[in-house]
């Protein structure tokens, strides 16, 4: 693509890092590791962060050891990135999905009471495209009900909500470290969380079920480590991180200055009552008189045109191996439906450049016009 959708941004600081692990022989289990993890803690506000080879491998974690198994109910939401809902299959537990909210398209807290019942174990929510989830009323109405909040962390890192960090709301945050995301470690994953017994039993489940000493197998465990070359590298963007958001920050308002206003579209918030947006993505959505076709045929001319950008997301509720779970539950989830059948997201990493940014908006408006 000569405009990609997204592109990480590796510094010479970055690789000197990783070089310099190369040279040692602690490559996994190392120094690297205790320092990311302290250093992760500290920016997101948490007592403990635990990282692991993925955010999957976080969630996973996290839902495993919040005590969550076969048969037991987490209520979360049907847009999102299909990790958040396979880490409930791996447990055997079933997602009981709650309509988004239209205009944040995060999990809608006015529908959760609804949805929980006597096998409810958890409330897992997605910050999705960096937007945070209502997490006032979600923590309230969790408190109410005695259950866990887990926070896919994974698209939202540096989102604050009332002043604390996103990560640093719930039981347990999770965040990914894939290329795409805000910041990278080519793969990783951190768990965050203020508990530290649970912190110790996912560092204990990420190693074969290790016990602290290392020594016994205390428990079926995972090898979800992370190698301390990959912890160099998150390290090293982790102390870039402040720069990078403020970057991120300013793209997502070049963009709004473009796209806002236009009859045909719905662009996210660029400015939130007392919270922030931690800006992974920017993803516009078009209005109500166009449909799923007319989105991806626009889709499909912008990537002609060599401009990057995406379908985010398809709904879960409607994956093969989700809808095998959760049965057939197409159209009750009309919100969800109508926002996925209409997002693109635009081209959004930290290089890209205000001509890049009126290239695409002037690809798009003209493409809308068009149909
Ligand atoms: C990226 C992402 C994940 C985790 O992805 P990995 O590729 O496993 O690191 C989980 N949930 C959401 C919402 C994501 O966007």
């Amino acid at each position: 693509m000569r405009i990609p959708l997204s592109s990480p941004d590796i510094t010479d600081a970055e690789i000197d890092a990783v070089v310099g692990v190369l040279r040692t022989t602690a490559l996994s289990l190392g120094p690297r590791l205790t320092e990311l993890e302290t250093a992760f803690a500290a920016f997101v506000g948490t007592r403990e962060a635990v990282a692991v080879s993925s955010g999957t491998a976080g969630l996973h974690l996290a839902v495993r050891a919040c005590g969550i198994g076969e048969g037991d109910e987490v209520v979360t939401t049907p847009l999102s990135f299909v990790a958040s809902a396979n880490a409930l299959l791996y447990e055997r537990a079933r997602p009981v999905f709650v309509d988004i909210e239209p205009g944040s398209l995060n999990i809608d807290p006015a529908r959760i009471e609804g949805a929980i019942t006597p096998r409810t174990r958890a409330i897992l929510v997605v910050h999705l495209f960096g937007r945070p989830a209502a997490m006032p009323e979600i923590l309230a109405i969790a408190d109410r009900h005695g259950l866990p909040v887990i926070e896919d962390a994974c698209e939202a890192l540096g989102a604050t909500v009332g002043g604390k960090r996103v990560g640093a709301l719930g039981l347990a945050g999770v965040f990914g470290f894939y290329p795409n995301k805000t910041m990278t470690m080519g793969e990783g994953g951190l768990i965050t969380t203020d508990d530290p017994a649970l912190a110790e039993l996912c560092r204990s489940l990420r190693n074969h079920g290790r016990d602290a000493g290392g020594v016994a197998h205390a428990r079926l465990g995972f090898n979800y480590r992370l190698s301390d070359i990959a912890c160099a590298l998150g390290l090293a963007q982790l102390r870039r991180l402040p720069e990078m958001l403020a970057r991120r920050e300013a793209l997502a308002r070049a963009y709004h200055a473009r796209l806002s206003g236009h009859p045909d579209l719905v662009v996210p918030a660029v400015d939130l009552p007392d919270a922030r947006t931690g800006w992974f993505a920017y993803v516009v959505r078009l209005g109500a008189r166009y449909g799923a076709a007319d989105r991806d045929r626009i889709v499909d001319a912008m990537l002609r045109r060599g401009i990057g950008c995406q379908r985010y997301f398809s709904p879960l509720h409607l994956h093969p191996h989700i809808r095998e779970v959760v049965g057939d539950r197409e159209g009750e989830f009309p919100v969800t439906e109508a926002a996925a059948a209409r997002t693109i997201a635009l081209p959004f990493f930290n290089r890209l450049r205000e001509a890049e940014i009126d290239e695409v908006c002037a690809t798009l408006v003209e493409l809308l016009s068009a149909q």
